[in-house]
């Protein structure tokens, strides 16, 4: 069944033409992240205008990278939420006049499944060392799966294809949006979890190269993790606080009046001694590595103990932060000694993408699903969770 699958829930327009939920024959994606870099995050009402600006010529785009004419596809699927209504009305406008017009079954993809679904998709070439992720075949249930996007961070048990338990989720900040804030606090730009992670790697490579230790170089920071004993919710605006604090005292104080400890908040997340032996200074590459571990840290151990709980044998990472290479790398520590599996999507499909709305519009299809051309959009709309 080849589908083609529409994003456009938030700054991503996005057009894929997916093989029975796995094969890539194209996967093409408009970033706006130029125009929204100079505002330091997404505007909505610039967003919807790009999108519709930008959802024809992905859409041809797609078809001449696939090589597909309209009679080979079998079905239209588009987003219809979580995600900003003006963005989301584009795609789902469009799939559902491509469906009317070209008489095809039409389904609305639930954005957060997708990110989920996209952890089916296979790679048509062998997988970047980043990626290797040693997901032969489909993921296997029970899974538990990490969905930690730009809005959401939760813990999710998958007992079979759309069965969902939510185990925990945040309960202030999401992840990505922990990443986007703070890298605007250290002046890293936007979309902040590249921007971290990019400026991490940077001070962790010096360090090494000074033979100096990571973790020892970290403690210069003392950041707070909000470990919620009892529950696998998150909580990270703590985190991004103790980061503006210290951020803001950088620039507001004198080199010396933070050495003597009255900075106040500063202070409170420095070290003593430590401030002299920077010069005064912060070290915003030793910050976001810190802060970094910090998210991490977190995540990669109520995912454990999640695993361990409901003794599953495979763990899913998806959403934009899937792709960080510390999470992928200290998940796999954390889960090997238990034997369990830990997978990911390849970085262009953690973040938005359409392949992965195309995925989850099968699996929905195959079980015979339709909607009528009276779906509107959902920008509030949440993973159907079974009641526990
Ligand atoms: P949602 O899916 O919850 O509706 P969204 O679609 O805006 O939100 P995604 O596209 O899934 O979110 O992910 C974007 C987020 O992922 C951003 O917050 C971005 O900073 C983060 N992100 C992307 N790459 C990385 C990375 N390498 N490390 C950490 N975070 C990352
Ligand atoms: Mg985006
Ligand atoms: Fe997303």
């Amino acid at each position: 069944m080849l589908v083609l699958g529409i994003e456009s829930s938030c700054d991503e327009t996005g057009a894929a033409l997916i093989q029975d939920g796995r094969y890539l024959l194209s996967n093409v994606v408009a970033s706006q992240i130029e125009v929204h870099n100079r505002y330091g995050g997404v505007v909505p009402e610039v967003a919807s205008r790009q999108q519709l600006s930008a959802i024809i010529p992905v859409l041809e785009t797609a078809f001449a990278q696939a090589g597909c004419q309209w009679e080979d596809v079998d079905a239209i699927a588009a987003t219809y939420g979580p995600g900003l209504a003006g963005s989301l009305l584009v795609g789902l406008t469009v799939g559902k006049s491509l469906a009317l017009a070209r008489n095809l079954p039409f389904v609305g993809v639930n954005h957060l499944e997708a990110h989920i679904y996209a952890n089916w998709l296979r790679q048509n070439e062998q997988p970047r060392e980043a990626d290797m992720n040693w997901c032969e075949g489909d993921p296997e249930f029970p899974l538990i799966c990490l969905v930690v996007s730009g809005a959401h961070s939760e813990l999710v048990l998958v007992r079979d294809h759309g069965q969902y338990e939510l185990l925990g989720q945040t309960r202030d900040d999401a992840a990505g949006e922990a990443f986007d804030k703070v890298a605007r606090i250290l002046g890293l730009g936007y979309p902040g979890g590249p921007a971290i992670q990019h400026a991490a790697q940077q001070a962790e490579d010096a360090l090494q190269r000074q033979n100096k230790p990571i973790k020892q170089a970290r403690k210069a920071y003392l950041l707070p993790r909000a470990w919620l004993r009892g529950t696998y919710d998150f909580s990270f605006s703590g985190l991004k606080t103790a980061m503006l604090h210290l951020a803001e005292g950088a620039t507001q104080l004198a080199p010396e009046q933070r050495s003597t400890g009255h900075s106040g908040q500063v202070s409170r997340y420095v070290r003593m001694g430590e401030q002299s032996a920077q010069g005064g200074a912060l070290d915003v590459g030793l910050l976001a590595s810190s802060f970094q571990e910090a998210i991490v840290d977190v995540l990669a151990v109520k995912t454990r103990q999640a695993a361990q709980e409901y003794k599953v044998k495979q763990v899913l990472l998806a959403g934009g932060v899937a792709a960080n290479a510390s999470l992928r790398e200290r998940l796999r520590r954390e889960l090997a000694p238990l034997h369990v599996q830990v997978s990911y999507p390849p970085i262009e499909f953690c973040t938005d993408n359409a392949a992965m709305i195309g995925s989850a519009a099968y699996f929905h299809l195959k079980g015979g699903e339709r909607h009528d051309f009276d779906l509107d959009v959902q920008p509030g709309l949440s993973l159907p969770f079974a009641q526990r």
